[in-house]
């Protein structure tokens, strides 16, 4: 991982719902040092912002999984007006998504929305975007809202007068692929930008998606060169769950591991609630967040496997996720031989075989249970040694895995003898059992 890129910072957010902040590391306009926030995860409501009391249900649902931050769609003067209603219910900072009328604009900041997401695409009349900015200076008793820059690849447009700009970035940018592409986004930015800055405007946040993860990588890593706000993060319309995963991931994980962005949205054409689950996961695998909740580690499964671990699995997730908020490494594993392996350094782990499962938490084994048992006990082992840890009786990742002979091979008879007769090494030695490691199959 490289050191995150520093940044300007800007807040989100108010006492009521919370200050939710993105980016940092370069002075604040005090001159006052600001420390990098997490990256935080946003997502976009699908429904209809003027009917209220779904918004509001949808809203409230998104921010219980876990975003940090909503975006809602404010086409029509009705949904400005529903943003009043909707503002008070919920509990997270929102952001209004305004395109075509900067009026939308200026109607959510006066509904007291906080942050507003601008196009240089189809809002680009330089009074109207004045308008915007000098709002947002205003609101907030003075102390002003963000206001993120959006240049999406598909909404940008040419125009004539940054024709001589475009070919020089073109030139600078000619050993890219997309280097035209490239050209057009920086040109817009730096356009658009200029108008904030000669108002002294620079609460911002700028994004540059499009739906090639090799555009949003190449796009995000120039910007990241030349201007210093907080970088949005995300790949525009990237299909469905299925394969846009794989889209944003690539895209987003890649950016992110060279310490660049500090904000991201992941897109799918499905509900937003995956969106958060998967930005979230995102950001705690590369260690740019603490994880809130349970870190499961899951073996895929092979020809050696003797009990139904994909359901078992999946109960295991469902029946631990609003359960467990402490960042408990929780390993299911489908059998002996590779498990101890891969499952060091979980807190709580069961071994399956033979329709059975061995539980242990912390390297002591509890528990030796038929399969219709293990989640049941599982689940209780995971809940006490969460109240165990929060009595501070007990600290998270503090004891590996040890498998004491002869239990794993007696009780689970999953054809263990074979594979001990060829993988078992013997280490160490002392007054009890002797702990063994296990070879990889
Ligand atoms: S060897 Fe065991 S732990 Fe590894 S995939 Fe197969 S069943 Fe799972």
């Amino acid at each position: 991982m490289h050191p995150r890129r520093p940044t300007r910072q800007v807040s989100v957010g108010d006492s009521r719902v919370g200050i939710i902040k993105i980016g940092g590391g370069l002075p604040d306009r005090h001159g006052n040092p600001t420390t990098p926030a997490p990256v935080s995860v946003q997502t976009m409501t699908a429904g209809y912002t003027h009917e209220i009391d779904t918004c509001v249900a949808e809203i409230s649902r998104l921010a219980a999984a876990g975003a940090d931050i909503v975006r809602v769609a404010v086409p029509e003067k009705k949904d400005t007006e529903a943003l009043r209603e909707i503002l008070p219910q919920v509990r997270v900072p929102i952001v209004a998504d305004v395109h075509f009328h900067f009026q939308r604009a200026l109607e959510a900041v006066e509904a007291g929305v906080h942050k507003i997401r601008l196009n240089p695409g189809n809002i680009n009349d330089r009074k109207q975007v004045i308008d915007v900015i000098q709002a947002c200076k205003a609101a907030n008793g003075g102390r002003g809202l963000p206001i993120r820059v959006g240049v999406n690849e598909g909404s940008i447009i040419e125009r004539r007068d940054k024709q001589k700009r475009m070919k020089e970035l073109g030139a600078i940018f000619s050993e890219h692929k997309h280097g035209y592409l490239l050209a057009i986004m920086i040109t817009k930015l730096e356009e658009y930008l200029d108008i904030f800055y000669e108002q002294d405007f620079h609460d911002i946040t700028i994004s540059a998606k499009s739906m090639d993860a090799a555009i949003v990588i190449d796009a995000y890593t120039e910007i990241s060169k030349r201007f210093d706000h907080p970088l949005h993060l995300g790949v525009t319309h990237a299909g469905p769950k299925e394969t846009g995963t794989i889209r944003s991931v690539v895209a987003l994980g890649g950016l992110l591991i060279n310490g660049i962005g500090d904000t991201v949205r992941i897109s799918y054409a499905n509900d937003p609630i995956y969106e958060v689950q998967d930005g979230l996961e995102l950001v705690y695998c590369l260690g740019l967040r603490e994880r809130i909740g349970v870190d499961l580690i899951a073996c895929p499964t092979c020809g050696r496997i003797q009990v139904d671990l994909f359901t078992l699995i999946q109960d295991v997730r469902k029946a631990l996720a609003d359960k467990i908020q402490l960042p408990l490494k929780v390993a299911v594993m489908g059998c002996i031989v590779n498990g101890p392996g891969e499952a060091e350094g979980a807190d709580v782990a069961v071994f399956a075989g033979d329709r059975r499962g061995i539980i242990y938490v912390q390297g002591e084994k509890v528990a030796n249970v038929p399969e219709e048992q293990i989640l049941e006990r599982l689940l209780k082992e995971c809940l006490d040694f969460q109240d165990k840890v929060r009595r501070g009786e007990a600290k998270l990742g503090e004891k590996k895995v040890d498998i004491i002979p002869p239990d794993p091979i007696g009780e689970l008879g999953s054809g263990f003898e074979k594979i001990a007769a060829h993988k078992v090494d013997r280490i160490g030695s002392g007054g009890g059992p002797t702990p063994v490691t296990l070879g990889r199959s």
